[in-house]
């Protein structure tokens, strides 16, 4: 089964590989299939639902997430009201045959947060009573930002049920901050860490990021302990992925390759200080990025959920829906004014009753989404469930590539004794050089043949 025939890897960070197919491999889809046909013979009691808000304050200068800056002319609004237009169609198309319930609910961006207090209590309510998410028995995340993590708009989303709510604040130093483009005060971000706690949010969430030119073990360290400082539940690492244009990148006589090459030594460096400060001080390892403090209680949500076949519907512009066999959303770009026009055309829509772009994952995408999302977390994947799925092994699927992965000493070698395939801590290291190689060859021409575009 296994075709994939990647070079031995020779670079630590390719990709994050955080759903699988990347949505540059989708495609329009012909025909525009109706979602009442799609979700017909799907199981509907235990859906994950997604609500994407494209706005942020600011453009942080790592960041390639599908966002824009500002909402001019009542932007927020009219995309709101298609949001809410798109609920009523999706649940229409669910139908009411057999029972839909959501068993997870999460907020993501851009910046949810964005929007104002009131804006939030309407988002809320198109879950709630558009979609018939029952948002206080569920789990519930929300990203959110210092600037915009308000006490008023903390007070609506704690009243609506959230149970996690993640900051994104990548550095405590305010210098590194502003070396990764996204200037901020360290008591600004204090205050809104205070104001999180203080609105009794079951799951704190922060994220850092290591490989900001400039920053040491040391001020890793102290941004790590600032963080730690307020106890978060949860913790998420990521690697910088825009080469700073200074510091390292100033080394580029060589066609950038010794500064690459320095920038990946940083950041294994850091990754693995980082690591190992967090399980000195009581957290323990979910996958490369995700750390949760071992006596947090848990609220498994969406970005956990490591349920393989759930369903997924996702509302808004850069969302994604998942049936078992197919993975649909609108179009994508990362170009600011394509973004744009994506987002006003969005608002614009009148018909949500169909698909428009995706792609078809089935057969062998199956079984390599699903050795992808449970090999990357840290309690690796059981053998039982891909056989009982498959009626196969992952060795059987993919010889070459766990081979390949053995000889690097990525794979666990004890693992299988307990019914797993799990990485060693090497492996989960090298986690987004792994995931990448394990892509089809079909997926991996889609997403080079989109980028040339
Ligand atoms: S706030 Fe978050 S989504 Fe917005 S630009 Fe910054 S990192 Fe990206």
């Amino acid at each position: 089964m296994s075709t994939t025939t990647a070079a031995p890897a020779t670079r630590p960070y390719l990709s994050y590989v955080y759903a699988y197919p990347h949505k540059t491999a989708y495609r329009p889809l012909a025909g525009r299939p109706a979602l009442r046909e799609l979700w017909a013979a799907e199981r509907k009691d235990a859906l994950s639902l997604y609500l994407h808000i494209p706005f942020c304050e600011v453009r942080c200068g790592f960041c390639n997430l599908f966002t824009r800056i500002g909402a001019p002319d009542e932007l927020t609004t009219r995309y709101l009201d298609a949001l809410d237009r798109q609920a009523t169609a999706v649940r229409e198309a669910l139908g009411d045959e057999e029972p839909v319930r959501f068993a997870a609910a999460a907020f993501g961006g851009g910046t949810p947060t964005f929007l104002t207090a009131a804006e939030l209590e309407r988002l809320c309510d198109i879950a709630e009573k558009r979609m018939g998410a029952e948002l206080r028995s569920v789990p519930l995340s929300v990203e959110t930002s210092p600037s915009t993590a308000t006490a008023d708009r903390l007070a609506v989303l704690a009243d609506r049920g959230t149970t996690r709510i993640s900051i994104g604040v990548q550095s405590f130093v305010e210098a590194e901050a502003r070396a990764a483009v996204r200037p901020q005060r360290r008591a600004d971000v204090e205050a809104a860490l205070d104001r999180i706690r203080d609105a009794r949010i079951p799951v704190l969430n922060i994220d850092l990021i290591y490989g900001i030119d400039g920053q040491t073990e040391d001020s890793w360290r102290a941004s790590l302990d600032a963080a730690l400082g307020w106890r978060p539940e949860e913790l998420y690492l990521y690697p910088l992925y825009v080469r700073p244009l200074t510091g390292l990148g100033r080394l580029d006589a060589d066609g950038g390759a010794s500064a690459d090459a320095a920038w990946d030594e940083q950041r294994l460096r850091l990754y693995r200080a980082g690591r190992d400060h967090l399980l000195a001080h009581g957290y323990e390892q979910v996958s490369m990025r995700m750390f949760r403090r071992a006596d947090a209680p848990r609220t498994d949500g969406p970005d956990d959920y490591a349920c393989q076949t759930d369903g997924m519907i996702g509302l808004g512009c850069g969302a994604r829906s998942y049936t078992t066999k197919l993975h649909y959303s609108f179009d994508y770009a990362v170009e600011m004014r394509e973004v744009r026009a994506i987002i006003d055309g969005y608002a614009a829509t009148e018909d949500f009753s169909r698909a428009e772009v995706g792609r078809y994952v089935d057969g062998d995408e199956a079984r390599r989404r699903h050795l992808l999302q449970s090999v990357l977390q840290a309690e690796g994947l059981r053998l039982a469930d891909y056989r009982e799925r498959f009626g196969t092994s992952p060795a059987d699927d993919f010889p070459l590539d766990l081979a390949r992965f053995e000889a690097r000493g990525w794979l666990d070698a004890s693992a299988g004794a307990s019914g797993l395939l799990r990485l060693s801590p090497e492996g989960l290291a090298h986690s987004d050089a792994l995931g990448p190689e394990l892509f089809s060859p079909d997926v991996r021409a889609a997403m080079a043949a989109y980028e040339l575009k």
